[in-house]
């Protein structure tokens, strides 16, 4: 068998310079990522205060427009049925004639395009992450019997998306406009939120990116 032959001082010495000079690359660049990860976390934390910050003025604006907001709730509690017959006429037959074809029908319908993701009403969570009404959201009768203003509320406090309902963390992003889910609005008939979550346009001023 052959050997090579020794290698010489010099030699091992310039490998052992060359070798600590990649080590301090190395160092350098992982330094540079950890800035980068920090500057990210920062940017997180700034929209997640943007957001905190949006709520309470969507709280304040609701209270001002409660009036206006009355009269677009999307659901279906009897005693606001006749209130709410011009903004959801169609609606309110399609109900009554599923409740007419089925005793037990659910006590409200749907409209097109409601995520089918599942149920993520705070009270219906066990511990985080686990669902335990076991619904789809869309079918999950406490959470589409809510308010619209209840529903936006949660969506906030949840930084979900107003189009498909994930949380922001999960959709892959983070404006409304980059949302992939389909949406209209019968109602008011645009395309910038879901009809359960309809409200007058000044209420969504700085959360609905225009
Ligand atoms: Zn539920
Ligand atoms: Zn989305
Ligand atoms: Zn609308």
């Amino acid at each position: 068998m052959e050997q090579n032959p020794p290698e010489s001082v010099p030699s091992i010495k310039e490998k052992l310079k060359n070798s600590r000079e990649r080590e301090e690359e190395c160092a350098a660049n992982l330094q540079l990522h950890r800035k980068d990860l920090l500057r990210a976390r920062t940017e997180a934390i700034n929209v997640v205060l943007a957001h905190q910050k949006a709520i309470v003025q969507l709280d304040q604006e609701l209270d001002e427009n409660a009036k206006d907001i009355k009269n677009m709730h999307v659901h279906f509690i009897s005693e606001r049925e006749t209130l709410l017959s011009s903004f959801v006429g169609s609606l309110l037959k399609e109900k009554k004639k599923a409740a007419e074809d089925q005793p037990d029908a659910p006590q409200f319908v749907a409209p097109r395009h409601t995520p089918t993701i599942m149920c993520f009403l705070r009270t219906h969570l066990n511990q985080p992450g686990m669902v335990s009404c076991g619904r789809k959201i869309r079918e999950c009768e406490s959470f589409m019997l809510q308010t619209n203003r209840e529903r936006m509320e949660l969506l906030f406090a949840q930084h979900r998306c107003f189009g498909c309902f994930l949380p922001l963390s999960v959709a892959g992003h983070l404006k409304l406009a980059d949302c992939p889910h389909p949406r209209f609005c019968a109602i008011c008939k645009t395309n910038d939120h879901h009809q359960i979550l309809c409200a007058p346009r000044r209420v969504y001023q700085g959360i609905i990116p225009e």
